[in-house]
């Protein structure tokens, strides 16, 4: 959909945050973020963490509330917040093999509402300061969006069906996560489940991109080679014994390199047109500070995942052949 065919979208460079929006970002995120820091260390608690543990809880609240005022968000986002219970975890041990858990577990998790499941080793890296995890072992889940309804963000009092796909997705991820920690459970190990859209101890895009599942985006959300940008993540820590399912390039970071579809697509510009150092990390950067108050007065936007080529069902398949054309593809994919 093009920003002259959706009406809920600024006109490029038109867009300016309301005075009261920009009062409530008392402090830049950007230092938060670790943005020209060059040593490697754990991120700090951000947006969507307890508002305790961070200065943006009014501008979160804006944000949570120009969500819920789009039709069909309250109960939809409810149902995302809406965690079962995990049950206690078997005292007989499963024999089987770490290969056979792993594809029982993908098993499991491919027919509960995941879309695609990833392993990787815990890194503390992955870990936000402040929380400890101590399993070994991290499971993300992918959540696809439905691209008929992703794309009609940003949502507003008229149209809420964008923002109703976001909390949809989430849901799915809480119900699909819990259900697969207890499983594991089940199976006599440990498991605890990492959903969103609040912020716990696991940041998922890191280990989501380690476990094979995408590769990071300029507009920094997770691309799949299977969903594009339209898809949310949804982590599980466990002491199951696993394999570990390994990183895959497709050319996602190659292609962002000369593509701007999302930075012409931003309507304050938040996304930088070159990768940038963050905590020790050269990486595709998003500045907080001018992606925030659009965010928060758009029903959480939503724009840059939705107009990223690769998120276009009838777009994707191309892009991944001629990526693997020019040879792109071979090694690992990093979140740096
Ligand atoms: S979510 Fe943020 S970075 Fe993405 S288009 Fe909206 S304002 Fe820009
Ligand atoms: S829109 Fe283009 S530059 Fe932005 S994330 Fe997608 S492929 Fe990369």
């Amino acid at each position: 959909m093009s920003e002259e065919a959706n009406p809920r979208r600024p006109k490029r460079k038109t867009y300016v945050p309301k005075p009261e929006t920009l009062a409530l970002l008392k402090v830049s995120g950007n230092p938060i973020n670790g943005l020209g820091e060059t040593t490697v260390r754990r991120p700090s608690p951000f947006f969507w963490h307890p508002p305790d543990q961070h200065p943006y809880e009014e501008l979160q609240n804006v944000a949570r509330l120009s969500s819920r005022k789009c039709p069909g968000s309250g109960p939809a986002f409810m149902a995302a917040y809406n965690y079962p219970e995990l049950v206690p975890v078997a005292e007989e041990r499963s024999g089987a093999s770490a290969e056979e858990l792993t594809a029982g577990a993908r098993e499991f998790a491919l027919s509960h509402e995941a879309d695609d499941f990833g392993v990787a080793a815990m890194d503390q890296l992955y870990v936000f300061e402040g929380y400890t995890v101590e399993e070994p072992w991290v499971i993300v889940l992918a959540l696809a969006h439905n691209y008929d309804r992703l794309k009609e963000v940003p949502s507003d009092e008229t149209n809420g069906v964008g923002v109703v796909d976001i909390g949809d997705q989430y849901a799915r991820g809480t119900r699909s996560s819990y259900g697969l920690a207890n499983w594991i459970r089940s199976q006599g190990y440990n498991a605890h489940a990492y959903p969103g859209p609040s912020a716990n101890a696991l940041v998922l895009i890191p280990p989501a991109i380690a476990a094979g599942l995408g590769e990071l985006g300029k507009h920094g959300s997770l691309i799949s080679r299977h969903f594009g940008s339209g898809v949310r993540l949804a982590g599980v820590t466990t002491d199951m014994p696993l394999v570990a399912s390994g990183s895959s390039r497709f050319g996602a970071d190659d292609f962002c390199k000369s593509c701007q579809v999302c930075t012409r697509a931003c309507p304050p510009g938040a996304i930088s047109e070159e990768k940038q150092m963050v905590r020790g990390m050269e990486r595709w950067y998003v500045d907080f500070d001018k992606c925030i108050p659009y965010f928060a007065e758009a029903a959480s936007c939503g724009i840059c995942i939705a107009e990223c080529p690769w998120t276009r069902p009838d777009v994707r398949p191309k892009l991944l052949a001629t990526m693997a054309r020019r040879g792109v593809v071979a090694g690992a994919a990093s979140w740096m």
